[in-house]
């Protein structure tokens, strides 16, 4: 039997295995991957194990309820499966903090899957570890030979990414099945259920490469506002030199619009535009509009969700947005959801695409404490008060969410207008405006809540980049702007800081003048600033130094971000803008 055979029969496997593709469905996969590959048959020696050649009982022939959102009769449903498998695996009360992704799922519990009758039994592999490096290999001997066969023009990983993708899709089900699916588990069973299974199946069918994102280097890193998250981001590929080349001639394409259009769907991708046909979206309708649910492909965090408009229209902060993140909140409970703010500098990285982000997570900022309260007139029914944290953020918290959205809306509009010199705060200059809000939104046991943090985009000639963002000094670490994620205490580092300080490490260890070496030369004033503070710095504890320095150097990161500061006259500020309302 040839290689690609071989890797075609395990692809299936890891398909029925996942649930991607139903038993019913395995032949015609596997025709699908021999038209792909070019090959017109499923040669000697390839045939699929017992109980995955597709053959199933009449009972399991009966897989349209499947597709009628009732719930499926076949005990042996594997989608069903998972969901048990991660109900046992999983307590409610802790959902994944602190724990990698694959203790989340697998702690205490095995995973079901195909090929088991009995919940007690333990399937081939040993968790979602052992799922991805499966799929990886699969998937990098299924490029190589398609190099090899000239299906993919170069071998670098932009065009290697667009044909695993289009391999992937072979495997996945409809959009509509999809949401079916979704929809079925949402309403028989919880909104949780609904969306484990999503979140299973958008890595399942690797549109999350989970091999790329266990890459990421992350710690915590405790500070006085508490334990912040840190991560360098390593799981975007670097492109290689002729994929860049190429993109340079490539046409500039206006389909999709963006990468949060709806329409990247199931698209081929191009040189300068990922594949995504195996990505699938969950329509929501949110205050009257339709937008989509979807996982960030990098998952920053746990079950890191993208919530955005079908409309391809710009950001925006006001009392609808708020109304959105309510609505979204009251469908999905056990999810966050916030929004960049809506001014470049303090907003994200997408300003032209209307959208949210949320997901499973408690970051640091929503464990921080109020530190004072205060009433305002008309909204005694809502609690406000100041939250301890380097950013400025007023949290609202009631039993109804209209009446947090009315203070919201007040807040907002008295933010937009406010000018205080004495704080260097402009509404605006030149009649470009500089206040917005960063707002998220959470169910707090009975209550909801609104976090709402304020910004201000002005720069200055001492501050081209920004008052508010971080300024040069820290810019050895992070220059890149303060969104929404790291807001909540998340630092997304860029991903030149895991051979920076691997080199560091070893300079200091050794001695060696940091100042005359052109890439560590920018971190010497940091070094030389820290390092009196230990009595002594060696190979036993470097690691643990340097990420707790790290960690430091993004707290002043987000107190530079904030509108007040942390001193008495900051706060004084805060407080004069607090009496405005
Ligand atoms: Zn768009």
């Amino acid at each position: 039997m040839e290689r690609i055979e071989s890797d075609i029969r395990e692809l299936v496997e890891y398909g029925v295995r996942t649930g991607l593709v139903p038993r019913e469905d395995v032949v015609f996969t596997v025709n699908r991957l021999l038209e792909l590959f070019g090959l017109e048959e499923f040669g000697e020696g390839s045939e699929l194990p017992e109980g995955m050649d597709g053959v199933v009982s009449a009972e399991g022939m009966d897989s349209g309820d499947n597709m009628d959102g009732k719930a499926s009769r076949d005990p042996e449903e594997s989608t069903e499966r998972q969901m048990n498998a991660r109900k046992e695996g999983c307590n409610p009360d802790e959902p994944g903090e602190g724990m990698c992704e694959e203790e989340r799922h697998c702690s205490g519990e095995r995973r079901h899957s195909f090929g088991e009758r009995t919940s007690g039994e333990t399937r081939q592999g040993s968790g979602e570890g052992a799922l991805a490096a499966e799929l990886e290999g699969i998937l990098n001997r299924m490029c190589d030979y398609a190099y090899e066969k000239g299906l993919i023009a170069e071998n670098g990983v932009v065009y290697r990414d667009l044909f695993d993708t289009k391999i992937m899709s072979m495997l996945m089900p409809r959009p509509s099945e999809v949401i079916r699916r979704f929809r079925q588990l949402y309403e028989t069973e919880s909104p949780r259920a609904a969306t484990d299974y999503y979140y299973r199946l958008s890595q399942d069918s690797d549109y999350i490469r989970r091999y790329r994102i266990a890459r990421d280097m992350k710690w915590i890193a405790p500070t006085k506002y508490g334990d912040l998250d840190i991560t360098i981001n390593l799981s975007k590929p670097e492109k290689d030199p002729k994929a860049i080349a190429a993109a340079r001639n490539a046409r500039q394409s206006g389909y999709p619009k963006c990468l949060l259009c709806r329409e990247n769907e199931g698209y081929a991708g191009r040189i300068n535009h990922p594949a995504r046909q195996n990505h699938r979206i969950i329509p929501v309708t949110i205050n009257g509009s339709q937008w989509g649910f979807q996982y960030s492909p990098y998952v920053y965090y746990n079950e890191h969700c993208i919530v955005f408009n079908f409309q391809h229209v710009p950001m925006k902060i006001d009392h609808a947005a708020f109304c959105k993140l309510f609505d979204f909140v009251k469908q999905f409970p056990h999810y966050f959801v916030g929004s960049n703010a809506d001014l470049p500098i303090v907003g994200g990285s997408i300003l032209s695409h209307d959208h949210f982000q949320g997901g499973h997570y408690e970051f640091a900022m929503a464990k921080a404490p109020v530190e004072r309260t205060f009433a305002v007139e008309g909204f005694e029914d809502v609690s406000a008060g100041v939250v301890k944290w380097p950013m400025s953020v007023i949290r609202l918290n009631g039993p109804d969410s209209d009446r947090i959205i009315g203070l919201a809306d007040r807040i907002l509009e008295k933010w937009r207008e406010y000018t205080d010199e004495g704080a260097f705060v402009y509404a605006y200059t030149d009649n470009e405006p500089h206040n917005t809000i960063t707002p998220i939104a959470r169910k707090r046991g009975e209550n909801f809540e609104l976090d709402l943090v304020l910004r201000n985009n002005i720069t200055t000639e001492e501050h081209p980049l920004g008052v508010y963002h971080p300024h040069a000094k820290l810019h050895h670490i992070k220059k890149e702007n303060i969104g929404l994620i790291e807001v909540m205490g998340l630092a997304v580092l860029p991903a030149r800081l895991k051979e920076e300080m691997a080199q560091l490490k070893a300079a200091m260890l050794s001695g060696a003048d940091l100042r005359a070496d052109e890439l560590l030369a920018k971190h010497a004033d940091w070094v030389e600033e820290f390092a009196p503070k230990y009595d002594k710095i060696d190979a036993s504890d470097i690691d643990s130094v340097i990420e707790k320095e790290i960690g430091l150097v993004f707290m002043e990161v987000l107190e530079d971000a904030g509108v007040y500061k942390r001193t008495p006259e900051g706060q004084a500020a805060f407080d004069r803008f607090i009496q405005s309302i």
